[in-house]
């Protein structure tokens, strides 16, 4: 369309650009079919969901103070445990961000002499202060907590053997992270998951096993927690709110763990019964009732970015081909000008704060510098289009989100055009 073509050229992405991104989606429209018909499943079962739960306008009602008898946050409780098929649910404003989730997950499920065990090798960075691989204030391991992982093989597959040599009779609790974060590992699939929890709980049947599902929610039409997880925990900036919700966190599971991080989060005692909504009400709901179709949306993006860079010679994880576990792309993009300029194209396209030039920053919780684009409506929503990574060889820039495919594929295109114009790609 010519029209269009002129529209992308006044924003600064030229023919040459535009013309690959067509060619690139006409080479991946049927995985594109596949994506929008999980969509459709995950679409189906939260609206039954809701059905079932009689979401109505009573829920969407502000409650201050206590928040006690909280209608529209209980019930949305019910809705996720539904969704994810568990006994109960934990979801609250009152839970800041995913470190914060995971962190309430950990330490109401942990006591002192207990030992954590992470079978998929490091855990995401902001973790590791939590968990006291990185000594913090407060960490796990001042709590008496001790601490043990087995690294992925080299193909990034489990180390069987090394796992059931790691679980003793202090071990307690499995953490297991679905993405890959920030490391250049496979995302698990769910399946995968179910594989390896069931190894878990065939050598000792009472560990708890938590996933860390940030990222993952929708990507596929089952979750851990239908594989045998006892809890997944994640963000509600992330995959599940939709891009609407404006804070939060979740944690899905087994009653008796749900329960823990209940008292965890604000009092033994108390537990679930306080935690006023603050009136975000209808954001969480409706958020969540547009997740399945904005994690779509994300998902054709990265697919689409794989297969913009990959014949670049950049590597890129997943590659091109792959199947998908998480909305996360990982682009190695080899040196920090290139992940600048990659940074500068998903902010320019961004619908706030276009004008602003990312660089690497000290960002609190992260060991190396990290550089971030984002322009985003909630601040750090990473369901938002948004890249970012930390500023270390292989200088990979991870991708992820954005609210419409249409976006996310404005803010790659416009990410090319910046390698292009600084050199760094020729076309
Ligand atoms: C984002 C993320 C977290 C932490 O979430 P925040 O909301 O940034 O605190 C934890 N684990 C994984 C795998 C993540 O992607």
């Amino acid at each position: 369309m010519e029209q269009l073509l002129e529209k992308y050229q006044t924003m600064g992405i030229s023919p040459a650009v535009y013309q690959l991104g067509e060619k690139t989606i006409e080479k991946i429209r049927p995985r594109f079919d596949e994506i929008d018909k999980i969509a459709e499943y995950n679409q189906a079962k939260v609206l039954a969901a809701m059905q079932k739960n009689r979401v109505s306008a009573a829920c969407f009602a502000g409650t201050t103070g206590y928040g006690y008898d909280d209608v529209g946050r209980d019930n949305l409780e019910r809705v996720y445990a539904d969704v994810f098929h568990t006994e109960a649910a934990l979801v609250r404003p009152q839970i800041t961000c995913g470190t914060h989730a995971l962190t309430v997950a950990l330490s109401a499920n942990l006591l002192p002499g207990d030992e954590l065990l992470s079978p998929v090798g490091l855990p995401y960075d902001t973790l590791q202060e939590v968990i006291g691989i990185r000594e913090s204030p407060c960490s796990l391991k001042e709590y008496g907590v001790s601490y043990r992982q087995v690294d992925l093989t080299e193909n990034g597959t489990f180390d069987y053997e090394g796992i059931q040599k790691a679980i003793n009779e202090k071990t307690k609790l499995v953490t297991i992270q679905r993405s890959k974060g920030y490391a250049t590992r496979p995302t698990f699939s769910v399946a995968q998951i179910g594989e390896l929890i069931r190894f878990i709980k065939n050598i000792k049947p009472d560990i708890v096993c938590m996933v860390d599902n940030c990222y993952g929610e929708f990507v596929e039409t089952i979750e851990p927690s239908d594989v045998g997880a006892d809890m997944v925990v994640g963000s509600l900036i992330k995959n599940p709110g939709g891009g609407l919700a404006p804070i939060g966190g979740y944690i899905c599971g087994t009653k008796t763990c749900v329960d823990r991080c209940a008292f965890r989060l604000s009092a033994p005692g108390l537990g679930q019964e306080v935690g006023a909504n603050l009136g975000i009400m209808t954001a969480l709901y409706q958020g969540f009732f547009l997740a399945p179709t904005v994690v779509a949306g994300a998902l054709k993006g990265a697919i689409f970015a794989a297969n913009l860079y990959e014949p670049f010679g950049y590597n890129c994880v997943p590659n091109a081909t792959e199947s998908r576990h998480d909305i996360i792309q990982a682009v190695e993009l080899g040196s920090e000008d290139a992940m600048i300029a990659f940074c500068k194209g998903i902010q320019a396209a961004a619908p706030v704060d276009s004008f602003a030039t990312p660089l690497p920053w000290d960002m609190p919780g992260y060991n190396d510098k990290v550089i971030m684009a984002a322009g985003a409506f909630i601040q750090g929503s990473s369901i938002e289009l948004s890249a970012d990574g930390p500023i270390r060889p292989p200088y990979a820039v991870y991708f992820q989100g954005g609210l419409t495919w249409l976006h996310a594929k404005t803010g790659i295109l416009m990410s090319l055009q910046q390698l292009v114009d600084a050199k760094l790609v020729e076309l």
